[in-house]
């Protein structure tokens, strides 16, 4: 039930006919996980803190350095050094006091995802590990719970949602191999602009706040691709790979 202070704090997005107060009862209500407290998990914890949803379970094992604080903007420079999550998750209680936050301050992996992903209603894989990516999607897939997508580097980003328990690929049907090292997916190789990842983070918890509140995603069996530099957007379709090994029944 929402009282006098949650209608004026979220009196904004109240008014989207899409979210109204049954819209809002269910961010309240709902567990997010965002796995990765960098330049996409930042802005996407925030947003969804601000939104009002209920749980946000933060989980990285990182700690703050000099070079994050160009574009990773939950974290500042008194929280040099501290763990991601727990700096994120100070940030997070900072904008809302009423969202419950759960600290993972560790690397998840195979063995620890599957206990992090329990109970959870949607999952944000912000990480830039194709390890922990895998790990991640695993561990979705056994637990039928969607998993939204996002990666970005240079001035080029890419958002998916996959729901594997609605029929849809998973994110191995997209990435069959993991990159022989983890250079094609590091930031620290090939550079980001801080915006760039701010783009995606912020459409990372735009699209989880309509799959919590129920509107359809256009996203759902496809995949967008942002080239930043000349603002073209594309959207491809995905589809099963019926042989990959993490979803195939
Ligand atoms: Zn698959």
């Amino acid at each position: 039930m929402l009282d006098d202070v949650d209608l004026e704090r979220y009196s904004r997005q109240l008014l989207v006919p899409d979210v109204d107060v049954a819209g809002q009862e269910m961010l309240a209500a709902a567990t997010v996980l965002v796995v990765g407290l960098g330049g996409l998990g930042c802005p996407a914890a925030l947003y969804l803190a601000a939104a009002g949803v209920g749980t946000l379970r933060l989980a990285d094992g990182d700690r703050v350095e000099l070079s994050n604080l160009q574009r990773q903007i939950a974290h500042t420079e008194a929280g040099l050094g501290d763990n991601k999550a727990r700096s994120a998750a100070r940030a997070v209680s900072a904008i809302n006091r009423g969202v419950r936050v759960d600290v993972i301050d560790r690397h998840l992996d195979a063995v620890s995802m599957p206990a992090a992903v329990e109970g959870v209603d949607l999952v944000l894989d912000a990480s830039d590990r194709f390890a922990t990516r895998y790990a991640l999607n695993r561990a979705c897939v056994a637990a039928g719970v969607p998993l939204l997508s996002a990666a970005a580097i240079r001035l080029e980003g890419q958002l998916a949602l996959f729901d594997t328990a609605a029929g849809g690929p998973c994110y191995r049907c997209l990435y069959p191999e993991a990159a022989a090292d983890d250079g094609g997916l590091s930031c620290s190789e090939n550079g980001v602009l801080g915006p760039v990842v701010g783009v995606l983070g912020s459409l990372q918890a735009l699209e989880a706040i309509k799959y919590l509140v129920g509107m359809e995603s256009t996203l759902r069996n496809a995949l967008l691709v942002l080239d930043l530099r000349s603002l073209a957007v594309q959207r491809l379709t995905l589809g099963r790979r019926p042989e990959c090994p993490d979803c195939r029944p």
